[in-house]
């Protein structure tokens, strides 16, 4: 099986192979990496690369979500974080300001300087104990502005098993994402 790539170059110290889950791959290198270099490092890759690709292929995909059903699920979800935050942030010692509810490839929550909140529409697509997840992540943000430890201690307080629910929005998220495309 041949495949394409796309190499890229950044200030990182090593070189990895990032495969997304549409079967694009990225080469990811240092600045000093010449592309001969970066072609040999594929090659020497190749069967793990092709392994994923045929992964990618054998998987049966779910169709790129409508403008109609994104409105939906933003509606939906509006609608819950809104009642979740209301029901968290008394819990907490905390406040908010606005709650906006978007179509977003990267993010699935995030929390302005001033308190603003907002949230990814596929957590209309997510089972409520992990929006309640995000909800609870992003109002620790009204605490901590960033995810050192002391954040993560918030967040444990605040639900005790959130390590799982976090592990379950990596692993599927990728999956819901490219439903965007
Ligand atoms: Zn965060």
């Amino acid at each position: 099986m041949s495949f394409s790539y796309e190499i890229v170059r950044s200030s990182r110290k090593s070189i990895a192979i990032e495969i997304k889950p549409d079967g694009r791959v990225f080469v990811r290198c240092p600045q000093r990496v010449t592309d001969q270099e970066a072609k040999r490092f594929v090659e020497s890759r190749r069967e793990w690369v092709e392994a994923h690709l045929q992964a990618i292929l054998r998987r049966p995909r779910l169709p790129a979500l409508t403008e109609a059903e994104l409105q939906e699920m933003t509606a939906v979800t509006k609608d819950y974080v809104t009642r979740r935050a209301a029901y968290y942030a008394p819990c907490m010692g905390v406040t908010y300001g606005r709650i906006t509810v978007r179509k977003q490839k990267t993010r699935w929550g995030s929390c302005s300087n001033e308190g603003n909140l907002s949230f990814n529409c596929l957590l209309a697509l997510t089972p409520p104990e992990i929006v309640d997840y995000v909800v609870v992540h992003e109002l620790c943000h009204r605490l901590e502005m960033n995810h050192s430890p002391r954040f993560w201690a918030l967040v444990k307080q605040v639900m005790p098993d959130y390590e799982r629910r976090k592990r379950w929005l990596k692993e599927q998220g990728t999956e819901l994402v490219s439903r965007l495309e």
